[in-house]
């Protein structure tokens, strides 16, 4: 994809904001296991950061999805994954949906204040008995009056400690799975929700809630687009979060392979620098190729998608990639570390840690394979 000076500009904006606002609280932030989502987010909304996709009208930018795409990339920069993740759920994965289908009304209620920065969002599909299989949900939103009701619960979610709404994925119907959900705006503010907080292995600084919903009323007009389409919006809002996963891991994986060439560089055995051994600068040589293959994937799938392409296949294979890359790299780099690797504050480390969850998140490599599988012709019938 040919990326313009605007593109460029962005970019800059983005990395000043990531040096200045971001990178020096990090540590900080991981170690209190939590941001101050509100108020990084006003920092973000005041740059017009978490709006650039969206309509003028909601306070947005009015770009195209390329330039979300740039900022995601330009938050690899952080020095850690939990920050951009937690942005990255405000401004592609709790929210396409909304401002594709949501009313006009509903739009200026929740997407105008959360591209302003004055709200924290998240997205509520998982649950505790599964996340894979998301046609299998438990939670209900049943019609009372003017009404919803809604009951369950949600795991794993992004934002979920501080989140003001949540995109919530519920069952409203009986009938066949993939037409019987609806997604939802509901304020986490409303009685009847409950958030307790989940310990990580990596992610500190990003919240992750269990949020617990006891006959929680919220109107039908919260209601995103048409009751039962919710998981088809679903699976078309999984299209943005995915390419976002492959798209914020390229810078990320770039600086585990620059600092580790910048340490093997200087660290010496036997007489000379760890870096000279052929075995070592032969595999960054081979994860750098691999990272730029991953680039080139992605930034193609988003190229695609900006011009009006289904490309659930391809931001699937990029989604994969990325999880799949992710691991290797933290892994090789921290190889190279030694025991400095294995140290809890340790960039490679943290980002062995955080990095994990790209396999896992969103879709994990399972069901990105089963994806492919299905739109190769080669997954088996029933
Ligand atoms: C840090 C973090 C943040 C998250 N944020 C959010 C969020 O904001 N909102 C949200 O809704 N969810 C969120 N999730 C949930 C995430 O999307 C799920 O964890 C993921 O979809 C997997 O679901 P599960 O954990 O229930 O695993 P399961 O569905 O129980 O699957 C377990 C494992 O089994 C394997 N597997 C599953 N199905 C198949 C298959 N058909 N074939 C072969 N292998 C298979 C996979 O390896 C999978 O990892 C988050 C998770 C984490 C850890």
């Amino acid at each position: 994809m040919q990326l313009t000076e605007e593109h460029e500009q962005l970019r800059n904006t983005v990395t000043r904001f990531v040096e200045t606002e971001i990178n020096p609280y990090v540590d900080e932030w991981e170690e209190a296991e939590l941001f101050p989502a509100h108020e990084v987010f006003a920092k973000l909304g005041a740059l017009g950061l978490l709006g650039i996709k969206y309509d003028p009208d909601c306070g947005g930018l009015g770009l195209d999805f390329s330039y979300s795409m740039v900022m995601a990339e330009a938050l690899g920069n952080v020095h850690c994954g939990g920050v951009p993740m937690a942005i990255g759920v405000q401004t592609d994965m709790c929210t396409p949906a909304l401002n594709r289908f949501g009313t006009d009304e509903l739009k200026q209620e929740w997407l105008t204040p959360s591209i302003a920065g004055e709200m924290v969002g998240c997205i509520g599909v998982s649950e505790a008995g599964g996340g894979s299989d998301v046609a299998a949900i438990r939670t209900t939103a049943t019609v009372d009056g003017g009404d919803y009701v809604i009951n369950g619960s949600k795991m794993w979610i992004t934002n979920g400690l501080q989140a003001d709404w949540c995109c919530l994925l519920a069952n409203t119907g009986e009938g066949a799975v993939h037409k019987n959900k609806s997604l939802i705006i509901v304020p986490l503010n409303a009685k009847g929700v409950e958030r307790q907080k989940i310990h990580k292995i990596g992610m500190h600084a990003s919240d992750t809630a269990q949020l617990f919903f006891d006959n929680v009323r919220v109107p039908r007009r919260n209601l995103i687009g048409q009751e039962g389409m919710g998981f088809t919006m679903q699976m078309m809002q999984f299209q943005e979060e995915r390419l976002w996963v492959a798209a914020s891991s390229l810078l990320a994986l770039d600086r585990l392979i620059d600092l580790t060439i910048e340490y093997t560089r200087e660290r010496r055995t036997f007489g000379r620098p760890i870096l000279d051994n052929q075995v070592v600068h032969f595999r960054l040589a081979e994860l750098r190729t691999e990272v730029e293959a991953l680039r080139a994937l992605t930034w193609r799938a988003v190229d695609e998608y900006v011009g009006g392409k289904d490309v659930t296949k391809t931001a699937s294979m990029a989604k994969l990639k990325s999880g799949r890359l992710y691991r290797e790299v933290a892994d090789s780099c921290l190889q190279y570390w030694g025991g400095m690797g294995f140290t809890a504050d340790n960039p490679i480390s943290r980002a062995y840690r955080d990095g994990r969850i790209a396999s896992i998140g969103g879709g994990a490599d399972e069901i990105m394979l089963g994806i492919i599988s299905k739109l190769e012709g080669t997954l088996p019938a029933g």
